[in-house]
């Protein structure tokens, strides 16, 4: 199976109350490739300045990414986000967007991208989204999002919504998209437009997953030291998304689906230890193994009825 991704590769200036990184390797895209890489062959899609060097490229490139959709812009500047977080770390600011090589940016992919099994649709403008959707006949599709597009072009991407399996938004995305205070009832929203899984991530809380017929929940990893939340959810997306993909022919499975959704939320909790990618980029697959096993052990429970009143 392969994985194309599109989306945002990028620098990241972000302050958080344990320091502060200017312009790092950062971007969905870049987040959600170093995490789906453990699972797959990853094809990345996107356009990079001459800012973006071959360093920068060799990041992208761990475990193997295919590199050749990656289109250096002449005379152009890579993608800029700079964010702020205070104590609580649910919570950021962002202080600055720039578009720059995204702003006209008009995707052809390769053939191997083309022939993915798997697309994921990460977090940029939703035209964009829709241009490399429509240039590919994966057999499964999912999406992220944010509070930005959901701004300034609701319309355009409810419609690439409408055409994909799987929507990954954040709690407030949802509540934001949907007009539903309600998590549950807003998901459902989004399951009415056409895609048959909505997961709900909720930062430090987790993550939850909706279907017409079911609902999952998983705890976040409870770490001690958490650095820079930026990209928390790329990430989970890749170990999500590289899951599923590793098991394509069983990915409406609600048994599958939990064991993606614990992959994720393990692959996320190691990309808040550190900066950027600093982290994931040097992270290996025992690792994985183990925080998914701890993952399993502190959620089990048996009920054994009590005697009750009544
Ligand atoms: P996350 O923390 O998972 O929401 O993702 C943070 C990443 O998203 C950062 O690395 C940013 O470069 C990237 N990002 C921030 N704003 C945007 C945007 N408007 N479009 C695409 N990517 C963005």
């Amino acid at each position: 199976m392969s994985v194309t991704v599109v989306g945002s590769l990028a620098f990241d200036t972000v302050a958080t109350p344990f320091g502060r990184r200017d312009r790092m390797l950062g971007g969905a895209a870049t987040h959600f490739a170093l995490a789906a890489s453990f699972f797959e062959d990853i094809h990345v899609v996107g356009p990079v300045g001459e800012d973006f060097t071959d360093e920068h490229v060799a990041v992208l490139a761990t475990r193997g990414t295919d590199v050749a959709d990656v289109e250096r812009i002449s005379g152009g500047r890579t993608f800029f986000w700079s964010g702020e977080y205070g104590w609580d770390l649910n919570a950021r600011e962002t202080l600055d967007t720039q578009l720059n090589v995204f702003e006209h940016f008009a995707p052809k992919l390769s053939a191997a991208s083309r022939g993915c099994d798997v697309l994921f649709l990460a977090n940029i403008q939703p035209a964009l989204q829709r241009a490399v959707l429509e240039q590919c006949a994966a057999e499964f599709v999912a999406l992220d999002s944010m509070n930005l597009w959901i701004e300034i072009a609701r319309d355009a991407l409810t419609a690439v919504m409408a055409r994909v399996d799987c929507v990954i938004l954040n709690d407030a995305e949802l509540r934001q998209l949907t007009g539903r205070p309600n998590l549950v009832t807003a998901a459902r929203d989004v399951l009415a437009l056409g895609p048959s899984v909505v997961v709900a991530k909720q930062g430090e809380y987790g993550a939850a997953l909706i279907t017409s017929d079911g609902f999952f929940s998983l705890p976040a990893y409870p770490l001690e030291t958490v650095v820079d939340p930026t990209g928390a959810g790329d990430t989970f997306a890749g170990g999500f998304v590289g899951y599923l993909a590793r098991h394509l022919d069983q990915a409406g499975d609600p048994e599958v689906l939990r064991r993606a959704m614990a992959y994720g939320t393990a692959l996320a909790s190691y990309n808040v230890e550190r900066f950027g990618t600093d982290r994931v980029a040097k992270l290996t697959a025992a690792e994985i193994h183990d925080r998914v096993d701890r993952l399993q052990e502190m959620t089990r429970f048996d009920h054994l009825p009590a005697p009750l009143v009544g």
